[in-house]
């Protein structure tokens, strides 16, 4: 898609510290930059920012990555407008020519999509101020014409061709890519929406990406929403949260509701922190999405059968999204009321006395499965444990997981060693899995000669002229080399040859397998000193290192050769091998082989 060179030369002009302390404030720890995680919840900083050697590193989640790698972490951004973002922000051009026709394509399709969406919402804009109906409407329902603004609430009028006069060709593709013209079987083309209070949608950089209308009295159905296009898919999207940014990050705390109306008329009573699904319903993406940006997410749902069926939903799907020290909680409203109608009636206060007292995640679901069965019997015990179990096997807050068991074991009698045992979960998968450590203590373990060459490439990529890749290559299989190092090794130097700039390695193998291995192998790196030594040492004790490597590689190979020849007679290229081998090593050809060789 976008050529690695580019994304590598944007690597060298961005500063990682930079880009991550606009959203982030990052402290100088030594040579590198630490801040309390944004990707986990924590009291004391584990989250590592490296500017010289452009990544982060969070000891504690294991989040890592480059500076598009935490914008898109961040900010939820796709690689590509990560990439373009930071570009903008350095003054380069994402090269246009070099993505695949199919993407090219895609691409400015979005950003005429944008534009054709923005101008339609403008348009229905202007139509509110000319419908009093409408302007009435709005009114009735509470609201002010400074909300109205913020959500860029409009109006699409009655009438089937109106967006004809906002579009010079009504007829153009993009209104129907776009989701805001249908053409029926006879190909005549009409508007999607009409006599419709219309509310864009906009994303997290502020596009508008679709629409939801509601009718203004009576009429199916209710709200309709834009079709899911190139640029507007219903799973990742929540409405308002771009204009709610700022009002959840003051609050702490993000609430879901269930419809735009909700969001809009929480916001005119000074409560901004509300968000909501677009006709679906909450995804774990939406769960992700929001449990990254803030600490506490409330579901708020009616307190009727279909609220409550809602509501175990959202449990069911943010379960594998859980993160200990953040929150996930459920309101019920009093049967009939929505946030709409209960806001307007006792205010900003006694909504948020109610939100204050919404549930726990844990406790509704040991509450409601308790609930189903009668915990009094063994047999409804039984049941409640079966009902439990899968669902707190998803439980991905290691400590919320291991409380949430402690109580089930409690309600159904039986110890947690038991229950435990009962549900396969391991004792050690009860506390936090320590990563795995940085490379000092992986080396004393196991004395590789490969790992500190790879070492060294990452944190000095241009190590890679003193490297033959050749004399490598006929390592492969050969017992006591780990045959993961030697690919990672090998695809590091294929790669130095034609990128001999790369800047960081864990970008540029990405979309590969190997992207954990090189993550890791620069998390252990991160607060290494004599990761900063002046390339002159590098130089030195990569060379010292490679002729190492060399050798030990020879000597595997040299010992796998003598073990074939017990039983089969050596082909005339493997003698010849075996001879260069023995010089390059120094050794005295063992007799025994040397007969059976016949050098
Ligand atoms: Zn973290």
């Amino acid at each position: 898609m976008i050529p690695q060179p580019f994304i590598q030369d944007l690597l060298h002009r961005v500063d990682i510290v930079d880009v991550v302390d606009r959203y982030v404030k990052l402290k100088r720890a030594g040579a590198n930059f630490v801040a309390c995680c944004p990707f986990h919840s924590e009291k004391s900083p584990s989250f590592t920012v490296s500017q010289t050697k452009q990544f982060y590193h969070c000891f504690g989640c294991g989040a890592h990555g480059t500076a598009v790698g935490f914008l898109m972490e961040y900010s939820g951004l796709g690689f590509i407008d990560a990439v373009k973002d930071l570009a903008q922000g350095v003054g380069m051009t994402v090269p246009e020519e070099a993505r695949s026709e199919h993407l090219q394509r895609r691409a400015s399709e979005g950003e005429n999509l944008h534009e054709v969406l923005l101008t339609a919402a403008h348009y229905f804009r202007a139509q509110l101020k000319e419908s009093s109906r409408a302007i009435e409407y709005l009114k009735r329902r509470g609201l002010s014409g400074e909300v109205a603004k913020r959500f860029g609430i409009g109006y699409a009028p009655e009438g089937w061709q109106n967006l004809a006069a906002a579009f010079p060709d009504y007829n153009a593709k993009a209104l129907v890519a776009a989701g805001l013209v249908k053409q029926n079987e006879e190909g005549r083309r009409y508007d999607l929406f009409r006599d419709r209070i219309m509310f864009p949608i906009v994303d997290v950089r502020g596009n508008v990406i679709g629409f939801g209308g509601r009718v203004l009295d009576s009429g199916e159905p209710k709200y309709l929403n834009s079709p899911e296009t190139a640029v507007f898919e219903k799973g990742r999207e929540l409405y308002g949260l771009y204009q709610a940014r700022r009002a959840v990050r003051d609050a702490g705390r993000v609430l879901v509701v269930e419809g735009y109306m909700d969001v809009v008329a929480l916001a005119q009573h000074d409560v901004g922190y509300a968000v909501a699904a677009l006709g679906t319903a909450t995804s774990g993406i939406h769960v992700q999405k929001l449990l990254r940006q803030v600490d506490e997410v409330v579901f708020c749902f009616d307190g009727d059968a279909a609220g409550r069926r809602a509501a175990w939903r959202a449990l069911e799907v943010s379960l594998g999204e859980l993160v200990d020290g953040k929150q996930v909680r459920f309101l019920f409203l009093p049967q009939g009321e929505d946030p709409d109608t209960y806001v307007r009636a006792h205010g900003k206060e006694g909504f948020e006395s109610v939100v204050s007292a919404a549930v726990p995640l844990s406790q509704f679901l040991l509450d409601e499965l308790s609930s189903r069965t009668d915990v009094r019997t063994p047999e409804g015990r039984a049941k409640l444990l079966q009902a439990a179990k899968p669902l707190v096997k998803q439980i991905s807050a290691p400590l919320l997981s291991l409380l949430v068991r402690k109580v089930l074991a409690e309600r159904a009698g039986l110890s947690q060693a038991e229950l435990d045992a009962e549900f396969k979960i391991k004792p050690a998968a009860s506390a936090p899995a320590p990563r795995p450590m940085a490379a000092p203590m992986r080396r004393g373990r196991n004395a590789s000669y490969i790992r500190p060459i790879i070492e060294l490439l990452v944190m000095q990529p241009s190590l890679a002229v003193l490297a033959n890749r050749a004399a490598i290559a006929a390592a492969s299989g050969l017992r006591g080399v780990d045959e993961g190092e030697l690919t990672a090794l090998d695809r590091l130097l294929e790669a130095l040859e034609s990128n001999p700039d790369i800047r960081n390695v864990s970008e540029y193998f990405r979309d590969t397998e190997l992207r954990p291995v090189f993550e890791e192998l620069e998390a252990g790196l991160i607060t290494r000193e004599e990761a900063d030594a002046g390339i002159d040492v590098q130089k030195q004790v990569f060379a010292d290192g490679w002729a190492k490597l060399v050798q030990e590689l020879a000597r595997a190979e040299g010992h796998a050769l003598d073990e074939k020849s017990r039983n089969e007679p050596l082909t005339p290229a493997e003698k010849t091998r075996y001879r260069v081998i023995h010089q390059l090593l120094g050794l005295k050809t063992a007799d025994s082989a040397e007969a059976r060789i016949k050098i």
